[in-house]
Formats: C-alpha cells, structure tokens, sequence
C-alpha cells in the first residue's frame, strides 16, 4: 500500500488458529461468522509490517521465528536480512518477537516499559530471555529513535508498554495506523469491549481501543491489523469527524521515553 512516497505492505511469517471464544473468552460470533472459516475457527496471521521510505527499510514486529516464512517472504520482496535499517516492536509478546537476532544492522525499538516489565518478568507469553532478550539488548533503544514518519501512540493495556504507530508521508494527508494487538480482529470495530485472553490490564486495554478507535476512524487513516485474518489493512472509516483533532495531540501521546540504557537490566534476571 503506497502512502505518498512511503511503500507499507504486511509480509505473513505464519498463522494462529483457535476459537474465538478462546482467543475472547465469552464473545458472541454470531454476527461475525464471516470473519471465520469454514470450521467456525479465527484464523490469526502473524507476521510484520514492512515499511520503506525514502530513507529507511523498518519492520513493524517480528512474528514468531525460526520456522516461518518471514524471511523468505522478504527475500520475495526484494528485501534482504541487511537492508532492514530499524526494528520497532509494538510490545514483547513471543509472537512480535521470533525473528529477533536476523537483522544484523537493524536497531531494534522498544517502549522503555515494555522493556523494563519483560526484563523483570521473562517468559511465558513474553520473550524467551536467551533467544530474545540477551541478543536484543545489543542493539535496542527508546522509541524516541524511530525515523521520521513513524510516530509512538502508547497504547498500554495488552502488555505494560504496548505501542501503536501512526505512518505517514509529507506528499499525502493519508496515514496508517498499526493498531498492534490493540485489535486481534476486525470484529472488535463493532465489539471494542471484547476482552482479549492475555491482555495484561483488559480495561486499560478496553479503554484506549474505544479512544483509539474514535480518534483515527476519520476517512484518512486506514487502520491496519497484523493479526487480522485475510487482509491486514482495514477499511478507512468515515466516522467521527469531530474527533479530528490528531495533530494537536501530538505530545501527549509521544511515548515519554527520552533515554535508552536498557542493557543492565537484563542480566540477573
Ligand atoms: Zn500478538
């Protein structure tokens, strides 16, 4: 998808199958049959988003690793593991992180919570600490890094420091918003309330996706889902338009993060 001179474009490393009402305990599918497939299933891709500037080549999250496609699906692209230039991870989930350690030049840009919780609480839906953790703290830093056209919208609620990112260009008024696992599935533009399994605060959660939603639902932002089944990039809502008040808001919503020296904190964990 083409966004002025700014190319962004999902690459699939795999998927995640299961019932909807695991991945949302107590949700109703019954209006949203069409999201699922013929045995009544969520299929959940996951994977990266690839953005490419005038300037830079960023991946948006590292889907789960060593075994999936990613890297050949970049390679298809015309994208090898030494053109990425930056890594930006909306939250440290094991499946936004697998491909850590295959970008050798890349920076790789994390919310400094969302470092700072992993670091202290390794494991289980988060990253694994020697395959993920140590080889990432070489290369991470604060989000105050990223390039020019990729702004930080913390999002806090399915992980401590989870981040959305808005990409725009100078030549276009359009943008994308990289929701990150604030949404799972297009569903929840109906079902905001819908509280997702691991969501480390489901009402923080709940809360910044009605705000999220009715802030950037505006007719210039296609609002993208990496684990969205089928097409990652959904519609541009029309609605709204009151709430355009984005640029104004641009502080508040910066990730306040201004220093990196993540790296002690990793050993002895
Ligand atoms: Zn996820």
């Amino acid at each position: 998808m083409m966004l002025g001179q700014t190319l962004v474009e999902f690459v699939p490393d795999g998927q995640v199958v299961g019932r909807g009402t695991d991945f949302f305990p107590g949700s109703d599918w019954t209006p949203y049959q069409d999201l699922l497939d013929d045995e009544g299933r969520m299929v959940a891709n996951v994977g990266s988003f690839l953005i490419r500037t005038a300037g830079h080549v960023v991946l948006v999250d590292l889907g789960l690793g060593p075994g999936g496609a990613l890297l050949d699906n970049l390679e298809a692209l015309g994208v090898a593991p030494s053109n990425v230039d930056f890594v930006v991870l909306t939250h440290l989930h094991r499946d936004h992180v697998g491909w850590t350690g295959a970008f050798p030049r890349a920076q790789h840009l994390v919310d400094r919570r969302e470092w700072d919780y992993w670091c202290a609480h390794p494991g289980g839906v988060g990253p694994d600490p020697d395959r993920v953790l140590t080889p990432m703290a070489r290369r991470v830093a604060s989000l105050e890094e990223v390039p020019r056209g990729i702004r930080p919208i913390a999002t806090p609620g399915h992980t401590p420091g989870h981040t959305s990112l808005l990409i725009s260009d100078p030549d276009t008024a359009d943008r994308i918003l990289i929701l990150g696992d604030l949404l799972h599935t297009r569903a929840q533009f109906a079902e905001p309330t819908w509280r997702f399994r691991s969501d480390a605060d489901p009402g923080q959660a709940i809360r910044r996706r009605v705000d999220l939603l009715a802030r950037y639902r505006d007719g210039r932002t296609i609002l993208a889902g990496g684990h969205f089944s089928g097409d990652a990039f959904g519609e541009s809502e029309n609605e709204n338009e009151s709430e355009s008040k984005n640029e104004s808001e641009s502080e508040s919503e910066k990730n306040p993060v201004s220093e990196t020296t993540c790296q002690p904190s990793i050993t002895g964990q």
